[in-house]
């Protein structure tokens, strides 16, 4: 039983790609390619070791759903004992759709409308965290038009690079994140004056993949810095959110340790006597899934074999929009250690479509299954129809079952999507006059 990608549930067994008890191959003809695979094994795992790492601390763990949010992940986390961290209404709906108990949500993002603010309200989850002025004043015009309270916490920008990808950072000075950490005594004092809003948090979220622990400490010393002054200053602060970003391993690189993280979070804020909120998204996920794709064409490029899958930058835009770096392995075990490279391409007409450029692989051919690791975090969420492609679907194995937790849509389903103007109808000769 051999391990060709970063996580324990997807192995070799008899030369074959497994995960957990299942062979890929088995899901591949009876799902089709290209398919996303979730290990539950290993979300499970996944959670109680984050879960774990906080165990002295007064913490909740918030899923971030943007993360993935199929159901059956979600559920997976609610199960055992997750709350969720959503960025919309669908995202939301989907959390209570899965079984969140909403007194477990809390709303981030950047621009909430005002029906997002009223249904979040309606629905009576725990927090909504807002990220400027004008947003916070919008949500006491809308809460105090039902009636409601909302239980906010103020998202700071604390100006800490966080050294992950620059498209992916979001705690500097001009990331459109958040509020200025100097401004947020001038924030909670306004919000003590507004009707229907009760401002008791603070949060932060500095980015996504980090891999080195420095950035976190800069971050949490200057929250816990400005709840010691808004304290000072006569606010009562009782949460803090403390955001996701712990990054994992897709190619060699090394994550860092949970209980490092706990003792940086300890330290830094463990004695405020705040309530604590996680929202790990990527942590959870990211290693828990795989795309699986099938080997359509191997040519010959000017340089080197180009090997064309039938997965694409709409099913996995990670490559695509990030240049990320996704570990490549066959369906069937290699049966030497030879290697040699190639790219990777999916069938879609943009030069972007590329997984990998100048890859070692194993040989490859015609109509072999071939697998992109750490792909559950920010996958298959991502994905879309571009090029009338079939939204790509989610299968979850657990042990020896497997289940499509989303289907594959139809052509009809998504052709049907689209309607033609009933003036259409009604001047039937138009294109033949050349329509003008
Ligand atoms: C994206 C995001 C997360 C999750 O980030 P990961 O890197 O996936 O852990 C958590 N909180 C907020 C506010 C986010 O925007």
């Amino acid at each position: 039983m051999t391990q060709p990608l970063p996580a324990p549930d997807f192995t070799y067994r008899g030369g074959e790609l497994f995960a957990e008890a299942v062979p890929l191959a088995r899901i591949a003809a009876d799902v089709g390619t290209p398919f996303y695979c979730y290990s539950e094994t290993a979300l499970r795992r996944n959670y109680r070791d984050f879960a774990s790492a906080l165990t002295n601390l007064p913490a909740s763990i918030c899923f971030a759903l943007k993360a993935n949010s199929n159901q059956a992940v979600i559920r997976t986390f609610a199960q055992e004992g997750a709350g969720a961290d959503v960025v919309s209404e669908g995202e939301l709906r989907r959390a209570l759709a899965a079984g969140v108990p909403p007194e477990r949500i809390v709303f981030s993002g950047v621009g909430k409308t005002a029906e997002e603010m009223a249904f979040a309200l309606d629905t009576g989850i725990a927090q909504i965290n807002i990220e400027s002025e004008p947003e916070l004043r919008l949500l006491s015009a809308v809460a105090s038009s039902r009636g409601a309270t909302a239980r906010v916490a103020v998202r700071v920008n604390p100006d800490v690079d966080a050294a992950t990808h620059h498209k992916i950072s979001t705690g500097r000075k001009q990331d459109k994140f958040g509020i200025d950490i100097a401004r947020l005594g001038a924030v909670f004092a306004e919000a003590a004056t507004l009707p229907g809003i009760e401002a008791t948090g603070v949060a932060v979220h500095i980015g996504s993949q980090l891999l080195n622990l420095e950035p976190y400490h800069a971050a949490f010393e200057r929250v816990a810095e400005a709840v010691r002054e808004l304290r000072a200053a006569g606010f009562t602060v009782t949460s803090l959110d403390l955001g996701g970003g712990v990054g994992i391993t897709y190619r060699d690189e090394a994550p860092p340790a949970l209980d490092d993280y706990a003792a940086i979070v300890a330290e830094t804020v463990g004695t405020l006597g705040c309530e604590l909120v996680f929202e790990p998204g990527r942590a959870l996920v990211g290693n828990a899934g795989l795309l699986a794709s099938t080997v359509l064409f191997v040519k010959q490029g000017g340089e080197r074999p180009i090997v064309v899958v039938d997965a694409a930058m709409n099913d996995l835009k990670r490559p695509a929009m990030y240049g990320a770096y996704h570990a490549i392995v066959t369906g069937r075990e290699p049966a030497s250690a030879e290697t040699a490279e190639a790219d990777v391409v999916g069938p879609i007409c943009e030069t972007g479509d590329t997984f990998a450029t100048a890859r070692p692989l194993p040989p490859v051919a015609s109509g072999d299954l071939v697998v992109f690791g750490s792909a559950g975090a920010y996958g298959a969420v991502m994905s879309s129809s571009y090029n009338t492609r079939r939204l790509v679907p989610e299968v979850m194995v657990s042990g020896d079952r497997f289940a499509v937790v989303r289907k594959r849509p139809t052509f009809e389903d998504m052709i049907g999507m689209d309607s033609i103007p009933d003036w259409f109808d009604a001047e039937p000769d138009r294109i033949a006059r050349g329509a003008a």
